[in-house]
C-alpha cells in the first residue's frame, strides 16, 4: 500500500528525513513533534561517508555545505588555561575531505524546510498511547484528537517515547558509558570565530567553541557521571552536578559555570547507547538514536539518523508499504552498520576524557608535539581509518527513480 499513512515522532534530524524520503515515494506521513517549533542552534553534529551521499541524494547537499562550520581550528589548553598547542581542523574534527559538520538545529531547519508544505507536522504535542491490531494503529496524543495510522515510527530519540510505549522500558535497552555530558550557549566573550577551545584535566574536559564572534559561542562538559545521577528533568541538580565536577578547575570555566544557569538551552545526560534485539514490533518501528543511539562520543548518530532514514523508506517502498517485508529488511540491511558505529563510540569514550593525571599529562604532551611530529599524517590516519571505515560500512541501494520534493535543487537518487 503505497500511500499509507505513516505517523512518525520527532522532529530532529531522522524524523524530517524519514518523511521526506516517504513523501517522495508516495506514503502520507505526519510528524509529531513534543517542541513548539523546530529547535534551533544546539551543538556541533557530524554528516560523515555514506550520509553525505544521502544528502546528495536529497536534493539537500548545496544548502547543507552553506550551513558548514567551516571550523579553521582550536587551541588545546592546560587545566591551568595555557595554550600548549594551535591544531589545525585535521586534528580538531578528524575529518575526511567531504565530511560534514553543522549545527544540529541548522540541519533540522534544512530538512523540516525540505518537507514543509509537503508533510503533515503536529508541533507542540506527543502521543500517549498506541494500541495496534491488524487493520492499523490507534494513537492518541497530548492535545489532537485520536486518529488511526497504518503504521508508526519511533525516532524520537535516546530517551523514544514510542519506545517506552511499545518496547518497554528504557533501562532494558540503555547502556551507560561512564561519562556525563552538559552543554549551552554562553556570550562568545573570547570573540572565536570558527575556533575551538579545548581544555582537558583528569577525569573532565571543558571545551568552548564560537563560530561567528557576533554570535553565543557553545560550552561543552564531559565529565564521569556522578554517583548520584540527576533527574533528567531538574534543572537545578544539573546545575550542581556540573558545578561540582568542574568545581576547582581553571581556565575559564568559572565564568562558563556562572553563566550556565542563565542559559535557555541546556542539555544534561549521561552518555549511553541503545541497544536492542530487535527496532520492530508489528506496524511500530524505531530509528535514529531511539532504536540505535551510537552516543554523542562516536560522533555518528546523525549519520546513523539520516542513512536509517534512507534504508527504512527505500525499503518500505519497495515492499509497496507492507511492513512485514520492509521492518525486517530495513535491520537487516542497517544492523551491521550500526554495530560498526556503536563500537566505534565505545572505544572513542575510553579516549575522550584521560581518566588519570598521567594519562591527561601524557594526552598534553602528545597535542603539544603533533604540530611538530615527523609522523603527524600517519597518527592522523590512524584514527582517522576506524572512523572512516564505519562511516562507510554500508552500500546504498538505489531504491526508486522517483522525482525530489523540491524541484530547485537537483537530486541523483
Ligand atoms: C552534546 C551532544 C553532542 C553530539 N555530537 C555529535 C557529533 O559530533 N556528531 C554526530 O553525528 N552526532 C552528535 N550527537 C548526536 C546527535 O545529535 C544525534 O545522534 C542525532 O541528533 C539523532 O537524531 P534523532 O532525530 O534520532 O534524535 P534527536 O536529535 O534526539 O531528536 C529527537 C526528537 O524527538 C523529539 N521528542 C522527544 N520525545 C518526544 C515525544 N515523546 N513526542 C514527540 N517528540 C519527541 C525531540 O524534541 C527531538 O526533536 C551529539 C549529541 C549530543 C547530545
Amino acid at each position: 500500500m503505497q500511500n499509507a499513512s505513516i505517523l512518525i515522532s520527532g522532529a530532529s534530524i531522522a524524523g524530517p528525513a524519514l518523511a521526506y524520503w516517504l513523501r517522495r515515494y508516495g506514503f502520507s506521513p505526519t510528524v509529531v513533534e513534543r517542541a513548539p517549533a523546530p529547535r534551533p542552534g544546539g551543538y556541533k553534529v557530524d554528516l560523515r561517508g555514506v550520509a553525505v551521499d544521502v544528502i546528495d541524494r536529497m536534493g539537500i547537499g548545496t544548502q547543507v555545505r552553506d550551513r558548514n562550520t567551516d571550523v579553521r581550528g582550536g587551541t588545546w589548553l592546560t587545566g591551568a588555561g595555557k595554550a600548549v598547542a594551535t591544531l589545525g581542523p585535521d586534528v580538531i574534527g578528524f575529518r575526511d575531505p567531504g565530511d560534514l559538520e553543522i549545527l544540529r538545529g541548522d540541519l533540522a531547519e534544512i530538512l523540516y524546510r525540505a518537507t514543509s508544505g509537503e508533510v503533515e507536522y503536529l508541533f507542540g504535542d506527543a502521543i500517549t498511547a498506541i494500541i495496534q491490531d491488524v487493520k492499523g494503529v490507534r494513537v492518541t496524543f497530548e492535545h489532537a484528537p485520536p486518529r488511526t495510522f497504518d503504521l508508526v515510527v519511533g525516532a524520537d530519540g535516546l530517551h523514544s517515547g514510542v519506545r517506552a510505549l511499545s518496547f518497554g522500558p528504557e533501562s532494558q535497552f540503555a547502556r551507560q558509558l561512564g561519562l556525563s555530558v552538559a552543554v549551552f550557549s554562553v556570550p562568545n566573550h573570547l570573540g572565536l570565530d570558527r575556533w575551538e577551545m579545548v581544555c582537558t584535566t583528569a577525569g573532565r574536559i571543558a571545551n568552548l567553541y564560537g563560530l561567528r564572534p557576533s554570535a553565543d559561542a557553545t560550552a561543552q562538559f564531559f565529565f564521569a557521571t556522578p554517583q548520584r545521577r540527576p533527574d533528567r528533568h531538574d534543572l537545578r541538580a544539573q546545575h550542581r552536578a556540573v558545578a561540582e565536577a568542574f568545581a576547582g578547575h581553571g581556565w575559564e570555566v568559572p565564568r562558563l559555570l556562572a553563566a550556565m544557569p542563565t542559559a535557555s538551552d541546556l542539555y544534561f545526560d549521561p552518555l549511553a547507547q541503545i541497544r536492542m534485539p530487535g527496532w520492530s514490533n508489528g506496524r511500530i518501528a524505531l530509528l535514529g538514536d531511539a532504536a540505535y543511539c551510537p552516543s554523542p562520543a562516536s560522533g555518528q548518530g546523525t549519520s546513523l539518523a539520516v542513512v536509517g532514514a534512507y534504508v527504512l523508506a527505500g525499503e518500505l517502498a519497495a515492499a509497496h508499504g507492507d511492513h512485514r517485508t520492509a521492518f525486517p529488511r530495513f535491520e537487516q540491511e542497517m544492523r551491521p552498520f550500526v554495530e560498526r558505529n556503536q563500537e566505534l563510540g565505545r572505544d572513542a569514550v575510553k579516549q575522550m576524557v584521560p581518566a588519570t593525571r598521567l594519562r591527561a599529562w601524557a594526552q598534553l604532551a602528545m597535542m603539544r608535539m603533533m604540530p611538530y611530529m615527523p609522523g603527524k599524517a600517519r597518527v592522523i590516519e590512524k584514527i582517522m581509518k576506524p572512523i572512516r571505515e564505519a562511516a562507510n560500512a554500508i552500500t546504498l541501494k538505489t531504491y526508486s527513480t522517483a522525482p525530489p520534493l523540491r524541484p530547485e535543487e537537483h537530486s541523483s537518487a
